[in-house]
Order: C-alpha cells, then sequence, then structure tokens
C-alpha cells in the first residue's frame, strides 16, 4: 500500500484587515523527504500519519505540508497554489497511489470565502472520486456537513491544547487503512450544534466542557459500532455561515449508529450552553491588572495574564500597563514586530535603542508603544519545540531581539509565533519563576504548561479582533439562531 501525505492549514480570522500569503504559508512549507525527516516522532499530524504508515510498512508519497497558524484570510493564491501542487502530486502517481491522508485545519478561509469544504471539493474535482482521502482537522474547525459526502474517513482533535494532535493524525491513518485494506466500512455524520464560542471556552479539561468530553469517550466505548465521536468546537472568529460546534461521528457500516450518537450529543452541549460561555469570568484590563498585582507570591510561581484578544500577538493594549508598573517583573514572550526586530538586530547586545513596539496588526490592536530598550539577547533562533503540544516539531522565530523596558522583558520576533510553553525562557537561559507576570496571548494551549507552572491564570478582555464578548464582533455570514451571537 502507498498513501500520500499533504496539509494545507490555517485557522483564520475573517475580521482582520492583512490577508495570510503564500509567502506566509512557505515559511513552515515542508515537502518530499523533507517533510518526512522534519515531522517523525513529532507530536503533530503529520508526524502521526507517519507513525501510523510505518507501523503497517505502508510507503508514504510526502507531498506537501503547509501551516500558517492563527492569522488573517488566507489569499486565493495560496489557497490555489497548494490545491494545485497537492493534486498534480496525486495524479502523477494516480495509479501507483491507494489513497490520500490529508491534515487540514477546518476554519480555513480566504479572502473570496472559499473555506477548507471547497478545498476538498475542487480536490475532489481534479483526482476524482474513487481515491480514497482521510482528513484530520482541528477542533476548532466550522465543519460543513457536505464534507462527510466528499470524504471517506476523517476526524478531529479531541484536547484543547492540542496535545493530542499525533494521536489524530494516526487515528485518520488507521480509519484509512482500515477502509482500503477492506476490515472498516466507516460511515461518518456531521451534525452541526448551533452555539459558537470564544477559543478561551474551548480548554477540554475546564467544567462543564470536560465531561461533555468524557461522554463522548464513555459512548465510543459502548462497543455498538461507533468507532469515533468528536466533538469539534469551531472557531468564532471566522464568519462563515457554517460556524460554530459539530459533531463528528463515524459508525462501522450502520449510519443509523452515528447518527443517533450525534443527536445525542448535540443535545447535551445545547442544553449546556450558559454554562458554556461563562462570560463573567472575563475581567478589563484594570481590574485583571489589579488582580493580578494581589495574586502575586513574592518566593510563588508568575501569574499570568491572558490577552486572549489579541490574535496576531502584537496588542499593545496590556503591555503598555505592565510598563507602568514599578518594581514588578513582567515577561511579554514572542511579541510579533518584524520590524522592531529587525531594528534592534542592527544594534550591539547591551547597547540602548529607542524603538516604537506593537500595534501593526489592525488598527484594534491597539497604539504602537515607544520605548527605549536595552538590548539583552539577539539572533535568529530554531529549535524543537518543548512541552507538550507540538512536541518535537521544528520552531524558527526569524530575527529576534529580546529586549528590556524598565522591568519588563519583551521578545520581539518576526515569526508569528505563540507562546504556549516554556520555550522562550528556557531556550534563552531564563527561568520562568523569576519573573512575577507573564503576559500571554495564547487561548487555551497554553494550559498544557502554565496551568501548573503559574500562580493564577487572569483572562482579560481588550478591544482586539478575539474577545471573549462575541457580541462585539461584526458578523455578517453567520448563519442565523447561533448562540451567543445571531
Ligand atoms: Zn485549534
Amino acid at each position: 500500500m502507498r498513501l500520500a501525505i499533504a496539509g494545507f492549514n490555517l485557522e483564520s480570522v475573517t475580521f482582520l484587515p492583512n490577508p495570510t500569503t503564500l509567502n506566509d504559508f512557505e515559511v513552515l512549507a515542508k515537502r518530499g523527504q523533507d517533510l518526512v525527516d522534519s515531522f517523525s516522532g513529532t507530536n503533530t499530524v503529520p508526524g502521526g500519519f507517519i507513525a501510523e504508515c510505518n507501523a503497517h510498512k505502508i510507503d508514504m508519497l510526502p507531498l506537501v505540508y503547509s501551516e500558517a497558524g492563527a492569522a488573517a484570510l488566507a489569499t486565493d493564491e495560496a489557497f490555489d497554489h497548494y490545491l494545485r501542487e497537492i493534486s498534480e502530486g496525486i495524479l502523477k502517481e494516480k495509479t501507483a497511489l491507494d489513497g490520500v491522508l490529508l491534515g487540514l485545519h477546518g476554519a480555513l478561509v480566504t479572502n473570496s470565502f472559499k473555506t477548507d469544504f471547497d478545498f476538498i471539493f475542487e480536490l475532489r474535482k481534479k483526482i476524482g472520486d474513487r481515491m480514497p482521502i482521510g482528513v484530520s482537522f482541528d477542533l476548532h474547525g466550522n465543519l460543513d456537513p457536505k464534507l462527510a459526502e466528499l470524504v471517506d474517513v476523517m476526524s478531529a482533535y479531541r484536547e484543547s491544547p492540542h496535545v493530542d494532535m499525533g494521536a489524530t493524525g494516526q487515528r485518520v491513518a488507521k480509519l484509512l487503512i482500515g477502509k482500503i485494506k477492506g476490515i472498516l466500512e466507516p460511515k461518518t455524520i456531521i451534525k452541526k450544534v448551533p452555539i459558537t464560542l470564544p477559543s478561551i471556552f474551548t480548554a477540554t479539561q475546564v467544567s462543564p466542557l470536560s465531561e461533555i468530553m468524557s461522554h463522548a469517550r464513555n459512548k465510543e466505548r459502548e462497543n455498538n459500532g461507533l468507532l469515533d465521536c468528536c466533538v469539534v468546537m469551531g472557531f468564532a472568529y471566522a464568519d462563515v455561515p457554517q460556524i460554530g460546534i459539530s459533531i463528528l461521528a463515524t459508525a462501522q457500516t450502520d449510519i443509523t449508529i452515528a447518527q443517533k450518537a450525534a443527536d445525542e450529543m448535540a443535545l447535551l452541549i445545547w442544553n449546556q450552553r450558559q454554562s458554556l460561555y461563562p462570560k463573567h469570568t472575563i475581567y478589563s484590563v484594570t481590574s485583571g491588572l489589579a488582580e493580578a498585582q494581589d495574586s502575586i507570591k513574592p518566593s510563588g510561581k508568575p501569574v499570568v495574564i491572558l490577552e486572549h484578544a489579541d490574535r496576531m500577538n502584537d496588542s499593545t493594549y496590556v503591555l503598555r500597563e505592565l510598563l507602568e508598573l514599578p518594581g514588578i517583573k513582567s515577561a511579554a514572550p514572542y511579541f510579533w514586530d518584524p520590524q522592531a526586530a529587525q531594528k534592534a538586530l542592527t544594534k550591539p547586545v547591551g547597547s540602548t535603542i529607542k524603538l516604537s513596539i506593537g500595534g501593526n496588526s489592525s488598527k484594534k490592536a491597539g497604539d504602537p508603544i515607544s520605548v527605549s530598550a536595552e538590548i539583552i539577547w539577539s539572533g535568529e533562533p530554531s529549535f524543537s519545540m518543548g512541552g507538550v503540544m507540538g512536541k518535537g516539531r521544528p520552531v524558527s522565530l526569524g530575527p529576534t531581539a529580546i529586549i528590556q523596558v524598565n522591568t519588563v522583558l519583551i521578545w520581539l520576533i518576526s515569526a508569528n509565533v505563540s507562546a504556549i510553553n516554556l520555550d522562550p525562557f528556557e531556550q534563552f537561559g531564563f527561568d520562568h519563576k523569576d519573573f512575577d507576570i507573564v503576559l500571554l496571548r495564547s487561548k487555551t494551549h497554553f494550559r498544557a504548561i502554565w496551568e501548573t507552572e503559574s500562580e493564577k491564570i487572569i483572562i482579560v478582555d481588550t478591544p482586539d479582533w478575539g474577545p471573549g464578548l462575541l457580541d462585539t464582533l461584526p458578523y455578517q455570514n453567520a448563519r442565523k439562531g447561533v448562540f451567543p451571537i445571531t
């Protein structure tokens, strides 16, 4: 057996102004043997595809795997480019190929509002109906129910933080291999639940979502032919008709078993909608900073402030306030500002420089901050990701400068990478315990490490494009009747 491996991944905030270009995708794109070498042994979707192929002694045709994290709309050029590259790679080897393993996000949107559904629809048109396709989705995908007609097998992450990316890739590969061998006859249904939640409330270890996820696992254990039951939480910042939660259920042979499980899970979630959206737990910047200062313990772990509305790692609302707090040692890891980083690299470490930092991604990211900074470290760091989620995957921050302003350490980076683990500290010789406050912009992924490494987590809302209070967003395309937005 021989399987193609490919992927095209983006979580699109449709409200952001600057599109995600082909160049942005190409920064991390891997092809051919480099794809296999880069992802083998990593806790990632392609890492899972590769592990399962190896376990079954299956030949691989590694085509291209590109991902651009979470950012604005993708350009149609990027969509067309990867569609062409993947379909041509498959067609070239069609007679010597048994199936395709594809890693998609599920919340990709282009500037002409094409989505992952269109990607698969157009891929099908090019490669034909007979080629088996298995797709892995992110837990934050806004899945279109019609995907079930185009894809042979699919599954999605069950955890957020996504510590199960590798396991999901393996699960999809196992289902596809089983189907190709004739051992499995998977039938999948996608049922929409008219709820969309801010990403901060999609942490799967936090109640009541943790109990909902346990219920899905219990359903799979009933051993009645249900092969897989994923609660896909959706992405509130992609304004598309298919916005919101989906139940992705797969049964062996009998679709009614999948349908029944999906109906039951959908009702369970709908009934919990108010407690899944605990907006009273969100602080304003002022009250969050006051709470953070009250929570600092002199010999304790840092307090985490989560500026979660910032989708581009360059919001200035909280940082501006931290710079004004005398005597409090704060860390602002992975602050995205390529121009400022580049400028800092022109001066030697130890020198002082005047910079304007942040606020570039849109007007809602806040005004840039003018600082006089000491350069503590500079270079172009590349390393293997630590922590749990994505462990082992290659990370490149691009031109980077760590600067100190008053008592605040700021990591100016050029590649838009979110800080989710201790890498910003450990890779550069710092100890996170030396800081009173750590400012993060992750949504749930930071919890895999910071739940235990922080004194307290304080969720702060700002005016940027990923707010916790969803009724502040100008939705135009979301279908009617989705709680709590339309
Ligand atoms: Zn996600």
